[in-house]
């Protein structure tokens, strides 16, 4: 059974953002605190991320347990997005949490399992021995640090250090030279897919997909439940995008991984095909990594990082990520405030839209689309508040949203499942509210509503766009345009 709002009774405005690209905060010890979630919500963040690469389930269940007390707080939907480690190699811990890697210096991957010093650390995956050769190079920690085999034994791989640095507990290793054996969900994301099933995660992320099958295995054990977003992060993804952008919920641009598997020029160019091919699919599109790395230790981003925010924004991707920033950096808060100041700032470029409609997105031959497209003509013609979608699974909202409408749209839904996945998409304002039974039911609620959640002010005008009869998925046929008047204003006011 979902369970579902009912912010009817609230006689609380509900403000929307303000802004419609949205706010995706990783979580971890920096931010696991109900009171230091409640202030990243407070400052922007529209949906979080429990990255299942680190930490305990109990942990996550007590993370997940404060966000949606957040919600409940609110009055409105967060998202949570449980995010697969994936087939990703890393490390094992060291005696003193970290160890330093001296610049041409040797340091040995083994699988004897007792804590590393600067000498040697654990790998533990031991598909990796008697696979690794002379000469490959094995990058830790985003590539940071970068080893090149010297002698590949059964249990031990001996490395010169090219570039060294310090190394801490459980970083990551890419092995961009080789073909590892590794299945796409390895054992350990099966169950931790189970844990997020149980704890209503409302998408799931799925890293290293290299394969559209991929998809398909994590798909059957969702069972049906949750958005499924692909991370493109291995150069096999990038050449097979078309199909697993057509089978995925969405995507995610996982420019760290990406950018040590391939070299790091490579991924601004992917990341407009990327932002592009998802867009004009329909589906929400994350930029993910490093947005505001230096903000893990500095209360101020760098120029380059603000212009990356931004150029994000203005690529018109759904959703822009925080990830050590507000997962383990000691500015949390800072970072999401400042990730909101830059994306409100180029929202008000009046450059803004034409720049974001630099894709050329023409409708499918449906009615849905041909409505969605005339949502954001309107909206550029006259003055409107908000389209009002009502919708069942979401969908008539994505198709609006493709459209990149001038206006914030307000997305009434029956399934607080659908209001909580839609906290990834462009634009969309969603509230999870009662079925509508008529058309009057769904002007007046509409107009109530939009007054409500901030979206109008005397004779600003409204679009409401459904499918009739109300419930039937996709029947979109229904485009209106209502006006709000100085009487409604006053007796919601009053
Ligand atoms: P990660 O994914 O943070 O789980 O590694 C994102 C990325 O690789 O960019
Ligand atoms: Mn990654």
């Amino acid at each position: 059974m979902e369970n579902r709002q009912a912010p009817d009774k609230s006689p609380v405005k509900l403000d929307p953002r303000g802004r419609k690209v949205k706010i995706l905060a990783t979580t971890g010890p920096a931010s696991n605190s109900p009171e230091m979630l409640r202030r990243l919500f407070r400052a922007g963040v529209d949906a979080f991320r429990v990255n299942m690469s680190h930490g305990e389930h109990a942990q996550h269940a007590k993370t997940i347990a404060a966000i949606r007390k957040l919600e409940k707080e609110f009055h409105r939907p967060i998202a949570i997005f449980c995010d697969l480690q994936g087939p990703k190699l890393r490390v094992g811990k060291f005696k003193d949490g970290k160890a330093v890697i001296r610049h041409s210096g040797h340091f040995t991957l083994d699988r004897k399992e007792e804590p590393g010093d600067e000498t040697r650390v654990c790998l533990p995956h031991p598909e990796l021995f008697g696979l690794m050769e002379k000469g490959q190079r094995l990058l830790i920690n985003d590539g940071k640090i970068r080893l090149r085999v010297i002698e590949a034994s059964d249990d031990a791989i001996l490395c010169s250090a090219e570039v060294g640095g310090v190394i801490s507990d459980r970083k990551g290793v890419n092995v961009p030279d080789a073909e590892i054996p590794i299945p796409a969900l390895t054992a350990k994301d099966r169950k931790d897919l189970a844990f997020a099933v149980e704890q209503g995660a409302d998408w799931i992320g799925l890293s290293f997909v290299q394969r559209p099958e991929d998809l398909a295995e994590a798909r059957r054990l969702m069972g049906g439940y949750g958005a499924l977003c692909a991370k493109i992060e291995k150069p096999m993804a990038v050449r097979r995008l078309d199909e697993i952008i057509e089978l995925s919920d969405g995507i995610m641009v996982a420019r760290g991984d990406l950018g040590v598997e391939l070299d790091p020029e490579d991924v601004p160019p992917l990341q407009k095909t990327i932002v592009n091919k998802t867009r004009t699919a329909g589906k929400p599109v994350i930029v993910a990594t490093q947005m505001l790395e230096s903000m893990i230790e500095s209360p101020s981003p760098t120029r380059a990082e603000v212009s990356d925010v931004a150029n994000a924004v203005y690529d018109g991707a759904d959703a822009v990520m925080l990830s050590a920033e507000t997962a383990a950096g000691e500015w949390p808060e800072e970072a999401v405030t400042i990730m909101h100041r830059i994306a409100t700032k180029v929202e008000n470029d009046p450059d803004y839209m034409g720049r974001v409609r630099f894709l050329d997105t023409p409708p499918d031959p449906t009615t849905a689309d041909a409505l969605s497209h005339a949502c954001m003509t309107i909206a550029d013609t006259v003055k409107i508040g908000a389209v009002t979608v009502f919708t069942g699974s979401g969908s008539t909202a994505r198709r609006v949203a493709r459209e990149r409408p001038s206006v914030p749209m307000l997305v009434l839904t029956p399934s607080m499942r659908t209001a909580r996945r839609l906290a990834l998409l462009w634009g969309a304002h969603a509230v999870a509210t009662k079925d509508i039974g008529s058309f009057e039911e769904m002007i007046a609620k509409g107009k109530r509503m939009a007054l409500r959640h901030g979206f109008g002010e005397a004779g600003s005008k409204l679009i409401a766009l459904a499918g009739v009869p109300f419930g039937t998925p996709g029947s979109t046929n229904l485009l209106h345009i209502v006006t709000l008047s100085g009487n409604e204003l006053e007796k919601h006011r009053g």
